[in-house]
């Protein structure tokens, strides 16, 4: 048996993986820089169970348990570039999962809130992004209502499959901002049933109820967004 690396060289290991990803992810069509560069600097080998980090820079969906995946690289890269998200723009992700998704986010200088509705993932994504030093505020709940106390959001980033956008999540993007004409904020959500879904984003143009414009994207494959209201029926 050999013995483990020493770290220096473990960690060097792991940044020729990230790259080659990086590489991979760029000819399978992801060109925003920005997102590269963030994809290139997280240590998504942190985010996987120590006996899967072999396989931390494939790209493909991990379980990360309680029967909860890490999306797949190209998924995250895919999802963030719909966003175009800014420095210091406010974004909510809805379904927290290992924290991956978050830290690429944080590296895009956006300002994070998450909502997980497993508590015991939630607890150990919790730790992992203190001890990676990612600043993201995370709640445990009902992603599927947002997070009012902190809207209005420029981005919101659902990671689990919705047979709609839930309302209060329109309701929580930010407005556009006249003055200079910005566009308001933007949801990107995985859209249909279990099968399979769209990749939509919604933006918010105005200050009405049907003030949203949606786009249509590529197709998906999600875990479940389940509302309180799903648990009650179940
Ligand atoms: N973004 C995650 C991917 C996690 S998979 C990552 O980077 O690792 C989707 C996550 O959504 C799961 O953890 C699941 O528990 C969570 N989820 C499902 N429905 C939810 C809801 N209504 N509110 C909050 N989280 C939810």
């Amino acid at each position: 048996m050999s013995s483990p690396p020493p770290p220096d060289e473990d960690n060097r290991q792991y940044r020729r993986q990230r790259a080659r990803l990086v590489e991979k992810l760029q000819k399978r069509g992801i060109q925003d820089e920005r997102v590269l560069a963030a994809i290139g600097a997280v240590p998504r080998h942190e985010f996987v169970d120590p006996a899967l980090r072999d396989r931390a820079y494939a790209d493909e969906a991990l379980p990360i348990g309680r029967n909860q995946t890490i999306s797949q690289p190209f998924t995250v890269a895919y999802q963030t570039a719909l966003l175009s998200v800014e420095p210091d723009d406010r974004v909510l992700e809805v379904g927290t999962g290992s924290g991956y998704q978050a830290a690429v986010l944080c590296e895009l200088g956006a300002r994070v809130f998450s909502v997980e509705r497993h508590e015991s993932l939630l607890t150990r994504t919790r730790t992992r992004l203190e001890e990676l030093g990612y600043d993201v505020r995370t709640r445990h709940g009902d992603g599927t209502q947002g997070w009012p106390a902190f809207a209005p959001y420029d981005g919101i980033v659902v990671t689990a499959a919705a047979p709609s956008p839930p309302d209060p999540l329109l309701r929580q993007l930010r407005e556009p901002i006249e003055s200079d004409d910005h566009a308001g904020g933007r949801l990107v959500i995985p859209v249909g049933g279990r099968n399979g879904q769209v990749m939509t984003r919604i933006t918010r143009t105005g200050t009405g109820p049907h003030d949203y414009d949606r786009e249509e994207f590529h197709s998906f494959r999600f875990v479940p967004l389940v509302s309180e209201e799903d648990e009650g029926a179940e």
